[in-house]
């Protein structure tokens, strides 16, 4: 593996700094540890600028290159919150706190993007500016909306985003990554059915809201089924389903919910309009009244051609040709860096993590054997991308 030497060579020092934050995970936007020691460690490696407080909690580190040549800006983005789990690995460095854990591996991810950071202001080996984004709330928060929003990428002049994530089952150190979508559309839904109560024993005095999310249950299901390409993808998941305090009174109300994850925004728009369908006609049938509440939340995560082809380059000449899945199958799960994608060009690519349980499973960890591929990967995309 043509991982760069320096990096080989701080490697060790980076997996500390990767299990100090995985002992100490914090949730959401109250990430105030994580977010002090990185803009602590930007400091003291030389950054330009560190800006903190950005989007609430999260830090931008700005690192300029020495060589003249054109003056172009990319951002490099991670992310830094951990998941309302309970740890369960028994690793010498489990989280501390009780009911949180880095189950998604944004220890590692933090702790990657700080040894580009450290390496990057060493040698300053490009023209232009790295622009390093320490994102916070990535687990549903709207972490990186609200950097947006905030102009994170007006202000700092960004004009590409790249962004990186640990991939369990691909080979530590591998990387995967395909052209156009790579992580699903990811949505939540409530159905509220409204109908009228009765004693069990009189089921005909009755609007049986129970009876009547079943048949919605079902309905969605067919919306996926039957008016979905089956060559393209979507999920309807029904997650919850609330109804009923006693075995002898057929509930009045029922209050349903999910998730919907497409990879198309003609898909997404098939999909909301047939339940919206589903939820008027059976309302109409059933003579209840059923209110569907769409949450649409991240978009797509959609790789650009050019520069996923950049990033298939770097993570080749790191990696080697056989160790690149340059058409990996796209996954239904969500990934709010989507946002900064849909307001700039950029790629974003999946880290192998080995043979490590999933992502959010209470046994999962990052793997440390990935980080001199992942830390090389932010260094050679800046010095490539960047070249003088
Ligand atoms: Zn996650
Ligand atoms: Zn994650």
């Amino acid at each position: 593996m043509a991982v760069v030497n320096r990096i080989a060579a701080l490697a060790s020092e980076i997996a500390t700094w990767r299990r100090d934050l995985h002992a100490h995970p914090e949730l959401g936007f109250d990430v105030q540890r994580t977010a002090a020691m990185v803009a602590g460690k930007l400091h003291a490696f030389g950054c330009d600028e560190v800006v903190t407080r950005f989007g609430r909690t999260g830090v931008v580190g700005v690192i300029k290159g020495s060589k003249l040549g054109a003056n172009r800006v990319i951002g490099l983005r991670c992310d830094m919150d951990a998941l309302p789990i309970a740890e369960t690995t028994g690793v010498a460095y489990a989280s501390t706190v009780p009911g949180a854990m880095h189950a998604c591996g944004h220890d590692g991810h933090t702790a990657m993007l700080l040894g580009a950071a450290k390496y990057l202001c060493e040698t300053r080996n490009f023209s232009g500016t790295a622009v390093l984004i320490f994102q916070p709330a990535e687990e549903g928060g709207g972490g990186a909306r609200l950097m947006v929003q905030e102009g994170l990428l007006d202000h700092f002049g960004v004009g590409e985003v790249y962004g990186m994530h640990n991939w369990p089952g691909l080979p530590a150190g591998h990387f995967a990554i395909r052209k156009g979508p790579l992580m699903a559309a990811a949505d939540r839904f409530n159905i509220t059915i409204l109908g009228r109560g009765s004693h069990a024993a009189q089921p005909h005095l009755s609007v049986d809201t129970l009876a009547i999310g079943c048949q919605i249950h079902q309905a969605l299901q067919m919306i996926v089924s039957r008016n979905v390409d089956p060559l393209d993808s979507a999920v309807i998941s029904m997650t919850m389903f609330h109804a009923g305090t006693a075995h002898n009174i057929i509930p009045p109300t029922a209050i349903l919910g999910g998730t919907v994850r497409t990879l198309k925004q003609e898909t997404k728009a098939t999909v909301v309009a047939r339940m919206q369908d589903v939820v008027d006609n059976i309302g109409r049938l059933h003579d209840a009244r059923i209110d569907l509440d769409y949450l649409h939340g991240v978009p797509c995560t959609f790789n650009h051609g050019q520069e996923t082809d950049i990033a298939i380059a770097v993570a080749t000449e790191i990696a080697g040709q056989a160790h690149v899945d340059t058409a990996v199958q796209p996954t239904m799960a969500g990934e709010d860096f989507a946002l900064m994608l849909e307001a700039r060009p950029g790629a974003m690519i999946f880290l192998g993590n080995g043979d490590s349980a999933g992502l959010h499973h209470p046994d999962y960890d990052f793997n440390d054997a990935a980080i001199p591929a992942g830390v090389s990967y932010w260094a050679r995309l800046v010095e490539l991308r960047l070249r003088a």
